[in-house]
């Protein structure tokens, strides 16, 4: 008798310890944007990310899996301007799922709510196979994961009206949490305030933009084109004349041509975290932040 009571009671505590059923599936192109679903969907929301920070978000296969993933997906949540043109467009027709079509409720291509940077007065395939609309790695200023943050919060509430003030309240704490954390950014980033930067692709327009960094150099010739031997050479002699304080690469670069550069101009080559899971440090969005910015004032000093 007594051991039937404890295993009743222990049942009803594993019961109890499970959590709640999700009540909407969020399917996002970038971990950026699957964190900031986590924070402010909790336990309401089952996120997946079609990439990880070790992956170039322009080019992916189109997988079954992500397939499998789409099909059941309630909201999509992407950067857009085009960064997913190789693959998303792929995975929405052969999803099925009508409620993350373009023109749906459930389709957020976060880059049209921020100001875009480096937006083409024509397009021009010449100038590169990539960015034709502008830069899309909005993610890179933290002031645009706020207006991100605003519009994915009345998302998830429309599409889940049931829990409105659960993602209303969250969306409330962390976007306290965040200016807090811009502040605090703002200050520790101000020895960066006018460094020349070399970065291989355009990953952290934004963030040099935001920190007021200059950038003066791309190891990449255009973007999405690989670095060549005859650009790395002229971009040596560009640093014999202009040198830059620090050459940057991201999570999913191969290293070898900034690694090639900084060997022969003495500038110090520093992996940035691009997204969360880039380093360990950036396990969530507010450590992708204080990564970037402490490894950046680690080589300026
Ligand atoms: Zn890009």
């Amino acid at each position: 008798m007594r051991s039937i009571l404890k295993l009743t009671a222990a049942s009803v505590l594993a019961l109890a310890a499970l959590p709640a059923a999700a009540a909407l599936n969020v399917f996002t192109c970038e971990p950026e944007w699957a964190a900031l679903a986590q924070e402010l969907g909790a336990d309401k929301v089952l996120v997946y990310s079609a990439t990880t920070a070790l992956q170039d978000p322009h080019r992916i296969e189109a997988r079954p899996s992500l397939i499998a993933r789409i099909r059941t997906a309630d909201l999509l949540v992407c950067s857009g301007s085009e960064l997913e043109i190789g693959w998303l467009p792929l995975l929405l027709t052969q999803s099925g799922n009508s409620k993350i079509q373009l023109g749906t409720p459930g389709y957020l291509e976060a880059s049209q709510y921020v100001a875009k940077l480096e937006v083409p007065k024509v397009v021009d395939r010449a100038l590169g196979d990539i960015h034709p609309g502008g830069n899309p790695h909005i993610h890179t200023d933290p002031r645009n994961i706020a207006k991100v943050a605003a519009v994915l919060e009345e998302r998830l509430a429309q599409l889940d009206p049931g829990n409105a003030a659960t993602y209303h309240s969250r969306a409330r704490s962390f976007l306290d949490r965040w200016q807090a954390a811009i502040a605090r950014w703002e200050k520790e980033a101000a020895p960066l305030k006018g460094m020349p930067i070399v970065e291989h692709h355009k990953a952290f327009s934004y963030f040099i933009d935001w920190t007021g960094m200059r950038e003066i150099a791309t190891l990449e010739p255009k973007p999405g084109i690989p670095p060549t031997p005859s650009h790395l050479a002229q971009l040596l002699d560009q640093m014999k004349r202009q040198p830059a304080k620090v050459i940057v690469y991201s999570s999913y670069d191969s290293p070898q041509a900034a690694q090639f550069l900084s060997e022969r101009s003495k500038i110090p080559a520093v992996m940035l975290p691009f997204t969360v899971g880039g380093t360990d440090k950036a396990k969530d969005l507010f450590g992708l932040f204080d990564d970037m910015i402490g490894r950046l004032l680690g080589v300026v000093k």
